[in-house]
């Protein structure tokens, strides 16, 4: 942690996350080796099966239940095939898979002279037009806090596992939300609810190296990235756009966690936002609906614990966290992910309408039990059957 604590200059979004998570001095920055689908590679303990391999529609495994029909699996493969093509395109010869191992190479060169800046305020007010009309949901911006950054990149053709430092200068981080389909995302879990993941990088991609090639056409140094170089959660946190749900996942302000997370690092000076709560925490305490709906029982029941339960997810702060290896092991067995956890969650509505927005707000204050209750009766989160999306 030298380099760390002699670059970062603690803000009080980092104090907040200290304070709000009891993080110890002695947290390490996590080493993605430890990733569940990097250990998958590597760690005897973890079979992917044909997980990886039915991404590939010749090794698609079709299944009598309903959602996982050729159809489905065609629509999920689909949704996936740009993230795929731009994200692999180089994996022969260097073993990157650009998202998810290591960030984006797509940039071209800017000018040599960068644009004269008005005001960090004003910069970061057009920067979140920009990100809206490449179509992220919310946009936060925040300084990079180290801890929050790989210790490593993991290479997953040669599994070479070399230490890891942002570029000198990279010290400020614009978080960007990608809203999922609400309503394909009440058919998970299914190979045809798969189809929202891959949309959602797909969108996640678009946003991201469209945002790293708008600053680096105005002269600066962008990095886009998507689940690599860094923890998205706590970044999206201390950028202000949400809170952590029990089921391990950022609960975003405007779209609940039904969300895709993707980044761009840069050295563009912009005015920063701070941490936002709105009530989860709370909410969270008297729910366990995550926790009681997911099938291998990978979510805690109990208060955060500062000791994960495995290597997958870093210690020394305190928080909920999603037992990734029981987690995988039931994706692996559906041979698709799983998103229950969000398809139940009280948070994860149509935000299109108003009485959605009314409910959560009033779900973050002393109303929470009522509405807790009222989500119960109202019957939200229950599976909408596959078929039916596909006759929408
Ligand atoms: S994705 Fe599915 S298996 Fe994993 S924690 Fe959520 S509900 Fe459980
Ligand atoms: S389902 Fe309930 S306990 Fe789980 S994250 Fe959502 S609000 Fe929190």
């Amino acid at each position: 942690m030298s380099k760390d604590s002699a670059t970062h200059v603690i803000d009080p979004s980092d104090e907040f996350l200290n304070s709000r998570f009891q993080i110890k001095n002695s947290i390490q920055r996590f080493n993605p080796k430890f990733d569940i689908f990097n250990r998958s590679l590597w760690d005897d303990q973890i079979n992917p099966r044909n997980f990886f391999a039915s991404y590939d529609i010749a090794n698609y495994a079709p299944k009598k239940s309903k959602g996982f029909d050729h159809w489905d699996y065609a629509l999920r493969n689909a949704s996936w095939h740009l993230t795929d093509l731009v994200g692999e395109q180089h994996f022969a010869e260097s073993g990157a898979v650009e998202g998810f191992t290591h960030p984006f190479t797509t940039q071209v060169p800017g000018p040599d002279v960068p644009i004269v800046l008005k005001s960090p305020q004003e910069t970061s007010k057009r920067i979140k037009a920009a990100a809206k009309l490449f179509g992220a949901g919310m946009t936060g911006i925040t300084k990079v806090d180290q801890r929050w950054v790989y210790s490593h990149s993991f290479n997953r053709k040669t599994q070479d596992n070399l230490s890891f430092d942002l570029p000198e200068g990279m010290d400020t981080v614009i978080v960007l939300i990608l809203p999922m389909d609400y309503r394909l995302g009440t058919t998970f879990p299914s190979a045809l609810s798969g189809s929202t993941t891959g949309v959602g990088y797909a969108d996640s991609l678009q946003c991201a190296t469209m945002m790293a090639q708008f600053i680096t056409n105005l002269g600066f140094e962008a990095m886009a990235s998507l689940n690599d170089t860094a923890l998205n959660i706590p970044l999206a946190i201390k950028a202000g756009l949400g809170e952590y749900g029990r089921h391990g996942l950022l609960i975003s302000r405007d779209y609940g966690p039904n969300v895709r997370i993707a980044k761009v690092f840069t050295n563009l000076p912009m005015a920063i936002d701070q941490p936002q709560e709105f009530g989860v925490r709370a909410f969270c305490e008297q729910c366990r609906k995550c926790a009681d709906a997911c099938p291998p029982r990978a979510i805690a029941q109990d208060d955060p614990q500062e000791k994960p339960p495995n290597i997958s997810s870093l210690p020394n702060i305190k928080k909920w966290t999603v037992n990734a290896e029981k987690c995988f092991k039931f994706w692996v067995g559906m041979n698709t992910d799983c998103a229950i956890c969000i398809r139940v969650c009280p948070y994860n509505k149509d935000y299109s309408k108003w009485w959605s927005r009314l409910g959560i707000k009033l779900a973050g204050g002393p109303l929470r039990r009522f509405m807790l209750w009222l989500d119960n009766m109202l019957g939200y989160g229950k599976r909408m059957a596959p078929e039916a999306w596909w006759k929408l």
